[in-house]
């Protein structure tokens, strides 16, 4: 890890921690090392989503993983370029969201391991994109808001269970790992963080993940309703269809969209996959 405070790393640099990038910068090598050994038990090549100075990637490369970091900040990005020249590192100064798949099977043909402390106003976007990833880079190590962990990881019949917690229960096995408390970071966020690991499972087929999509926005569309008062306008034959659909995967209508676990959604966009 970069062995000075991220405070005087901006410093020096004449930088200053950019809010609408979710710039907090991890200033703690314990957290720092914890992090990267979860990573590390983890086949390389490593995708890290936002850099930063550094914290992760310094750890993540040594013994010379190769690693692609992608950072969206250019003073950041210059920076680590000059920093880790001559290393196992390649510095991609991009848009996370903005990098097209191909240019991630061109630059990981065997695949890979995803790992960041991401920016929170983007946690959501990411998930979706490491969904469509998901063949490519089938383990993740993140870290994100304590409370957005808790709700990509939650079971059903509680609040924080939602389309992202469906599609992860589903297609994944994510698992919070560790809380990291806001002192950690420099600024300290408002909120704690927490570290999370993902795996896919590989053998989900598009078709299967696109119809799962499609059932799963239906149902929490109006989560406090019940199930048959979805919006179906994807079904020729309307809510009775769809009720059909909801009974043949063994789910009530009149239950919420809530209450109903990962597997049973599951059986409804197989059902729904085949009509
Ligand atoms: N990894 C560093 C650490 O742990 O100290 C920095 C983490 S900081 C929470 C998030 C980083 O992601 C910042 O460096 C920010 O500039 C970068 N970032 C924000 N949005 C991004 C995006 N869309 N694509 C790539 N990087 C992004």
């Amino acid at each position: 890890m970069a062995t000075e405070h991220p405070r005087r790393t901006l410093a020096a640099l004449g930088l200053s921690p950019r809010k609408s990038l979710g710039q907090n910068f991890l200033a703690d090598r314990n957290v720092a090392g914890k992090i990267v050994a979860l990573a590390r038990s983890l086949p390389p090549p490593y995708l890290e989503i936002g850099p930063g100075l550094g914290a992760l990637t310094d750890l993540l490369a040594e013994a010379g993983a190769p690693v692609v970091a992608v950072e969206v900040d250019r003073g950041l990005a210059a920076h680590l370029r000059d920093r880790l020249v001559g290393t196992s590192v390649e510095i991609l100064e991009a848009d996370f969201l903005a990098v097209e798949p191909p240019e991630w099977k061109r630059r990981f043909p065997g695949g890979g391991t995803i790992v960041g402390n991401l920016p929170y106003s983007i946690s959501s976007p990411v998930v979706l994109r490491l969904l469509e990833l998901r063949d490519r880079f089938p383990r993740a190590v993140l870290m994100l808001q304590r409370e957005v962990v808790d709700r990509l990881c939650a079971g059903p019949g509680g609040k924080e269970y939602g389309i992202l917690s469906v599609y992860l229960g589903v297609l994944a096995e994510a698992r919070r790992e560790f809380v990291v408390r806001r002192a950690c970071f420099h600024p300290a966020p408002d909120v704690d963080s927490a570290v999370m690991s993902v795996r896919f499972a590989g053998d989900s087929p598009e078709a299967l993940v696109a119809a799962l999509r499609t059932v799963v926005r239906a149902a929490f569309a109006h989560r406090r309703k019940t199930l048959r008062n979805a919006p179906v306008p994807f079904l020729p034959g309307g809510t009775a269809q769809w009720c059909g659909l909801l009974e043949s995967a063994g789910i009530d209508p009149a239950g919420r969209a809530g209450e109903v676990p990962p597997s049973s959604y599951l059986a409804l966009a197989k059902a729904f996959a085949r009509i």
